[in-house]
């Protein structure tokens, strides 16, 4: 074969693997993903105050600028081990009818790199989730006005939404709800949460007042079972420690749900397996990919003592374009497209779910 045709075929092989790995045409959420893991891939790990986690601002900002949006960065410092550390949320507002306003959150650092991480699931899917929304609502009429934040500094302590809602400049005035994304893609289903109904611990807040209302779960839930059946998505099954539907404070929602104000939190887990503390949504995907052994039987470990993986992505060798993308596209893809656009359509419905 001359060395031009075996360009050609390759070239073609090529793109018949691409279609075939996705099949239906791209999204923009999706071409956007795969821009994130290009950015990543060359970037390394975000670890929360260093100069990657920095760079990750700067690209996600210029994107949004790309868009036509204003991206204002709010630089805060905080304490850590190594003592004081910079980090930036970065916000982005689009005008609605109402000056009321939807804040949609999700962090942009990312750790577990000692172990391999490289944080495309958790929390790259919540930031590429961000920009399809900017994208998607782009133009449109909106009945609220939206917030868009991306947090940083948020795997050492939720450092970023924690600056957000204690600064001076009333950065809460006019907020009415708050929708995390974090890790929302990746694991075997997409849930919906809403806050204990036993308050968080909120000493890190001026003025605490808890809000655990399941409004926004359930309007969430209501948008989703319009979109996609009952059956398809953002599930909340009772398990062993949690009531239906309730989290703990781990993500950025806690500082929101602190300050009086109405949250959801979007994740991709499984709380069927019965992970190294039981059910409990940090094992999440029933795959022996993911397991030293997994047994069906008890949705589990083989040998609880053997095992050394539990099936748990975040922050470990496992959120990485290279193992998760040959095994997993098809599904990232459908639950990335799913998420935004039970996100959209809420956003753009929302007067028929957020007055009382
Ligand atoms: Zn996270």
């Amino acid at each position: 074969m001359k060395k031009s045709a075996l360009v050609l075929a390759l070239g073609l092989l090529a793109s018949s693997q691409t279609l075939s790995a996705t099949e239906s045409p791209s999204s923009y959420a999706w071409q956007q993903f795969q821009s994130l893991l290009t950015v990543t891939k060359e970037m390394g790990a975000r670890v929360a105050g260093t100069k990657q986690e920095n760079e990750m601002a700067q690209w996600m900002s210029k994107e949004m600028s790309a868009m036509g949006y204003e991206v204002k960065s709010l630089p805060f410092k905080y304490r850590a081990k190594n003592g004081k550390v910079e980090s930036q949320n970065l916000v982005v507002d689009i005008k609605g009818s109402s000056p009321e306003i939807i804040v949609v959150g999700a962090h942009y650092d990312s750790t577990g790199e000692k172990a391999g991480s490289l944080g495309i699931l958790d929390n790259g899917s919540g930031m590429v989730a961000l920009m399809a929304l900017a994208h998607e609502l782009k133009g449109k009429k909106l009945p609220y006005s939206v917030r868009l934040i991306a947090f940083g500094a948020e795997e050492n302590g939720l450092n970023g939404s924690k600056a957000y809602v204690n600064r001076s400049d009333n950065p809460l005035k006019n907020v009415v709800t708050m929708i995390n994304l974090d890790t929302i893609i990746g694991g075997d289903k997409l849930y919906v949460h809403s806050p204990l109904t036993k308050p968080y611990n909120c000493n890190y807040v001026k003025s605490p007042k808890f809000e655990s209302s399941s409004q926004i779960r359930e309007a969430l839930r209501s948008v989703s079972k319009d979109l996609y059946g009952k059956d398809a998505h953002l599930l909340h099954q009772p398990f062993s420690g949690y009531p239906e539907g309730e989290t703990g404070s781990w993500s950025d929602h806690a500082p929101f749900a602190c300050n009086g104000i109405k949250t959801a939190y979007l994740e991709a887990t499984n709380f069927e397996i019965n992970g190294k503390s039981g059910n409990d949504g940090y094992s999440q995907i029933a795959d022996k990919e993911f397991w030293t052994c997994f047994d069906k039987e008890t949705i589990g470990a083989c040998d609880r003592k053997e095992e050394k993986y539990w099936g748990s992505i975040w922050h470990t060798k496992f959120d990485h374009p290279d193992y998760l993308l040959p095994r997993f596209s098809k599904r990232l893809q459908m639950q990335l497209d799913q998420n935004v656009n039970v996100l959209s359509k809420f956003v753009l419905t929302a007067d028929k779910w957020i007055k009382e």
